[in-house]
């Protein structure tokens, strides 16, 4: 008998088709409702996704409906759930959402957990701290509650909680080994069982992705050992045990644990079959992190291959994929019968769940036929043009003069004082903006007006950094939604969606852009902007562009072709847009691969092929400039540590990177690999509104300069500064411009 008949998934997204979860999160912390309102209202939307799961063809009594509904973040929950408090905050709150609110956000004395990419996704999760004193305790009972309250409504689910393995190779902590702590944590697992127990529950979902990954620090045998007793301990508790280990290739790192368990999720698409007998499977044959309609057919097949007691799943939560399709009525009728949301995929899985038990298929699987077959043959999903184009390419193409005769010519080009400053490129996105580019997209306001809106705020941004004296300027980007969509919107072959918001952290979500055709660019799109800011000042203005890797990074990519191709494609259309900027006058111009890093492979097997066609694409981009224009990168949301060869690779003239958070660790790596090309390692945090002084600046310069050598080093913040108001913005480039004339002198 097949564990869950109508088949399961892993995480269903939190956020809310209207992002409810959002509006209720923000309007508790602006405080127009209070924490029982909030209360209410998440409660209303869990129980809301619950009832649609079952309508789906989710079985409402096994087990299968999975409850994984974070406030903020599903690692901060487990975090709460076992009482892991920050060393830091040991005298702070300890209980309730002002302490929660406290740990994901911080206030004005305190900063919140650091966050940063769970695996190779673009979701961010609040890193744990600990320290040898860390004990644990089970602080929390938000798991076990809405266990509670999802039974009463009637629904019988299965609880989810990160793993130890997990927690701790994702912890940080200091004066000791985060897995020497697991003695510690793992007992709480099997109260937090017990609880779950007594109040109904049959299983619990242990997340553990981190088993497939290759994580710095740790061994393989060491998370499997620790996931181990974590199993255990549930069991002890008296519950099942669902093993999720999705996100990739699991097979070879969760066969030690299959006599501990009581089934294994895994990852069929990256991955294959582990080898295990006697343990059910719940093997991940709907993609969870892309958008692409399954194709049912070879789903089914894997299936029927994968032995007799294997349930439908999907390869990792549906948290990376928006909710439904269902208001995307702009994508046209081709797109979006291709494709497959959240919704959409857990009717996948009901509809292959019905097939394996049945034996006979449904007109599901005529339409998915259909659709692949559609796909295969539609215009733009191959352009001639970009293939030949992508062909015919010259074996130097990714090569630029030496850096050395390059550097000379740009210095005679574009004359730098000492310690250059500048900054990453976007300025406040104030509401005014927001509200010019709503009203522009509601046919409010003319082309005309919203142009004139975004020169005003152009102009305010020049006038400001006039004022700062910094010395290469920008733009500000007031005409980007965002740094990828705006690409998007501009290049052929992909398409935006109305709703698709996936989140990105907290009360964050983005709406990644669907690329599904070949790439290209029909016309000039950002040199309009570049033009008019350089026409406001003498001094020297950014181009401003968002690189290969990071378009691809935060879209959904197709996946009907090596990610590699796409990248190039992406950077050819990127060449184009430098060569027009240069024949418009530009001297610098940036290209942020902010997602470099993102992508690297889970598994170490898998990098050196990873880093190979990304840092090409990149080059692709940049190869064609001529050797006087300045091409600069910016790096950020990562531990850059282990790939300065890659980053080396890139062959910028400058790389900016986020260094000030963890005050200048990344310098010392820099250093020692004797990097020899401009970097500005940023010298201010720019995720928190605090202004920093003088002194701090000057401190974190002094670090970077004992490391780096001066002829060498840029003066900037950690990253753009969308985020952050205008005051606190100018007062900040003050202290930076300030420190840089003291350390000039
Ligand atoms: N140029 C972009 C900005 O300043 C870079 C953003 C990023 O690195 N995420 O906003
Ligand atoms: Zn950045």
């Amino acid at each position: 008998m097949t564990l869950f008949p109508n088949g399961t998934i892993l995480g269903y997204p939190r956020i809310g088709p209207d992002r409810e979860l959002k509006r209720a999160l923000e309007a508790n912390w602006r405080g127009r409702i209070d924490d029982a309102e909030f209360a209410r209202r998440t409660s209303e939307l869990r129980l809301a996704d619950l009832q649609r799961l079952v309508e789906l063809g989710l079985s409402p009594d096994d087990a299968s409906l999975p409850l994984e509904t974070a406030h903020y973040d599903h690692v901060l929950d487990a975090t709460l759930t076992f009482g892991a408090v920050p060393p830091r905050l040991r005298d702070a709150v300890t209980h309730g959402l002002a302490w929660e609110w406290l740990l994901a956000r911080g206030d004005v004395d305190r900063a919140p957990l650091e966050m940063t990419k769970w695996f190779d996704t673009n979701y961010h999760y609040l890193v744990p701290e600990l320290d040898a004193e860390t004990t644990f305790s089970l602080a929390d009972t938000r798991i076990v509650d809405r266990f509670i309250e999802a039974r009463a409504a009637g629904f019988h689910t299965r609880p989810a909680v990160v793993g130890p393995a997990t927690y701790l190779a994702l912890a940080k902590a200091e004066g000791v080994r985060t897995t020497e702590l697991a003695d510690r944590l793992v007992p709480l697992y099997r109260e937090l069982a017990e609880r779950l127990a007594a109040a109904g529950a049959t299983w619990l979902q242990l997340d553990e992705p981190a088993l497939v990954a290759d994580l710095e620090g740790f061994t393989p045998v060491e998370l499997q050992g620790i996931a181990r007793s974590g199993a255990r301990a549930v069991r002890e508790g008296g519950l099942k045990v669902l093993l999720a280990a999705g996100y990739g290739e699991s097979s070879g790192r969760v066969e030690a644990l299959a006599s501990d368990v009581d089934a294994i999720a895994f990852d069929l698409v990256r991955g294959g079959l582990p080898a295990v007998t006697d343990t059910p499977l719940v093997a991940g044959v709907v993609h969870g992190r892309n958008v692409w309609r399954t194709d049912l057919d070879k789903a089914l097949e894997t299936l029927r291959a994968s032995g007799s007691d294997v349930s439908v799943g999907t390869t990792t939560p549906l948290l990376h994929v928006p909710h439904t399709l269902e208001p995307e009525s702009d994508l046209g009728d081709e797109l979006r019968s291709w494709l497959a949301f959240a919704d959409e995929k857990v009717a996948e899985v009901v509809t292959l769940a019905d097939a394996l038990r049945t034996g006979t298929t449904s007109p599901a699987f005529d339409e998915a036929r259909a659709a692949l077959g559609s796909r295969a043959a539609a215009e733009g999903v191959r352009d001639g043009s970009v293939r030949e184009r992508v062909a015919s390419l010259q074996a130097d193409a990714r090569t630029r003069l030496p850096y050395d005769q390059r550097a000379q010519l740009q210095r005679q080009k574009t004359p730098l004082p000492a310690l250059p400053t500048t900054t990453i490129g976007s300025f406040p996105q104030t509401g005014d903006i927001r509200l010019a580019r709503a009203a522009h997209a509601k046919g409010e306001s003319s082309d005309e007006q919203y142009r004139e809106a975004l020169q005003a705020e152009v102009r305010r941004v020049i006038d400001l950094q006039s004022d700062l004296e910094l010395d290469v300027l920008v733009h500000g980007e007031p005409e980007r939604n965002d740094m990828v969509q705006y690409f998007a919107e501009n290049f052929n072959g992909f398409s935006v969606t109305k709703r698709g918001w996936v989140q990105s952290y907290g009360s964050r979500a983005t709406r990644p852009s669907i690329l599904w055709g070949d790439v290209s660019r029909p016309k000039p799109f950002t040199v309009e902007w570049i033009s008019y800011a350089q026409s406001l000042t003498e001094k020297p203005v950014k181009g401003m562009l968002t690189g290969p890797v990071t378009i691809l990074a935060w879209s959904f990519v197709r996946d009907d072709q090596p990610l590699a191709d796409t990248a190039d494609q992406v950077a050819l259309a990127l060449a184009d847009e430098i060569a027009d900027l240069e024949a418009a006058g530009t001297s610098i111009i940036q290209v942020d691969e902010p997602a470099l890093r993102e992508l690297l492979p889970l598994r170490a097997s898998d990098r050196a092929a990873y880093l190979d066609w990304s840092v090409g694409s990149f080059r692709l981009a940049t190869g064609q400039a001529a050797p006087e224009t300045q091409i600069h990168t910016h790096l950020c949301y990562s531990e850059f540590n282990t790939i300065i060869d890659a980053i080396d690779g890139l062959d910028a003239d400058v790389t900016s990177i986020e260094a000030a958070r963890s005050k200048m660790e990344v310098v010392e790596a820099i250093a020692a690999h004797g990097y020899s090309r401009g970097i500005g390692p940023g010298v201010y945090d720019i995720h928190s509104p605090r202004v920093p002084s003088t002194d701090e600046v000057s401190e974190l310069i002094g670090i970077a300069a004992a490391n780096i050598p001066e002829q060498l080093l840029w003066i900037n913040p950690d990253c753009g500064l969308k985020t952050r108001g205008y005051e606190e913005t100018s007062e900040s480039l003050r202290s930076l411009v300030d420190a840089t004339r003291l350390a000039r002198g």
